[in-house]
């Protein structure tokens, strides 16, 4: 990485506005950091808004998260940042955030791993669930580590997102292409269909993305050798007789209404 601190801090605060507008975090939600050249990091304080941050308000600490420079207090989930920049060379830049339908898919616990969206498979790969850990902990920075030693984008259980990349762009990115995905995929699952790529598709993606130099060990997907969508969710309990008798009679009456 060749930015100077300055670059990249305003880096930081037009990713954190992004990620404002963009409805990824509410209130003071969310944090974000980026490594530069000397190894600090450069993170985003606590108790402040994405959307009104300023280069002035971000702190910067050492690999062990003693300060460095700044006036404010850095995240509380500092401890997960530092975590993941001591697992990664590679990463030089980190975002959490809530992004509503992403996180659903979180506080539903369905993974976003299938194989249907090329530039999903290419940019990303396998989008995994890591267990609930109470934010802010050490547990969750174990946990979260324990899935990005692999991956680069995950959904954290009853939680929200993470994404790393090796820049803040390419993080931020990471998030959108996610939370883009999650918006897919409850589309298709609203019309009633997820259709897999077939794994000669998917192989051909994989090609592509070894030829694009994207990192090769984040799993395209995690659906056991075949790649194709998991079988439909059972059909729900049909309601009971009391439950049909209910609803018979709420709509004789509804229809009632109209026709008077
Ligand atoms: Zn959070």
């Amino acid at each position: 990485m060749s930015a100077s601190i300055f670059t990249v801090k305003k880096d930081v605060v037009e990713m954190c506005r992004r990620i404002y507008n963009h409805g990824y975090v509410a209130a003071n939600d969310g944090n974000v950091s980026a490594r530069v050249d000397d190894g600090h990091i450069i993170m985003t304080p606590t108790g402040v808004s994405k959307g009104f941050l300023k280069t002035q308000d971000l702190v910067v600490v050492d690999i062990d998260g003693n300060k460095v420079a700044g006036t404010t207090r850095p995240s509380s989930e500092s401890k997960m940042h530092l975590a993941i920049y001591k697992a990664r060379e590679d990463v030089n830049a980190v975002v959490h955030a809530h992004p509503a339908t992403a996180t659903g898919f979180a506080v539903a616990g369905i993974p976003l791993t299938q194989c249907v969206l090329p530039e999903v498979i290419i940019a990303i790969g396998s989008i995994p669930i890591a267990e609930y850990a109470t934010p802010g902990t050490q547990d969750l920075a174990d946990v979260v580590v324990r899935y990005l030693n692999q991956y680069d984008a995950i959904l954290m259980e009853n939680h929200g997102a993470i994404t790393v990349g090796s820049d803040v762009t390419s993080a931020l990115f990471k998030m959108e292409t996610m939370e883009h995905f999650a918006k897919i995929m409850l589309v298709a699952h609203q019309l009633g269909n997820i259709h897999g790529l077939p794994p000669r598709d998917v192989e051909t993606l994989l090609d592509l993305r070894k030829k694009f130099g994207i990192r090769s060990t984040a799993p395209a997907c995690t659906i056991e050798g075949t790649c194709e969508a998991p079988p439909p969710k059972e059909k729900p309990e049909p309601s009971s007789p009391v439950q049909s008798n209910l609803i018979e009679e709420v709509t004789r009456q509804v229809m009632e209404k109209l026709k008077g």
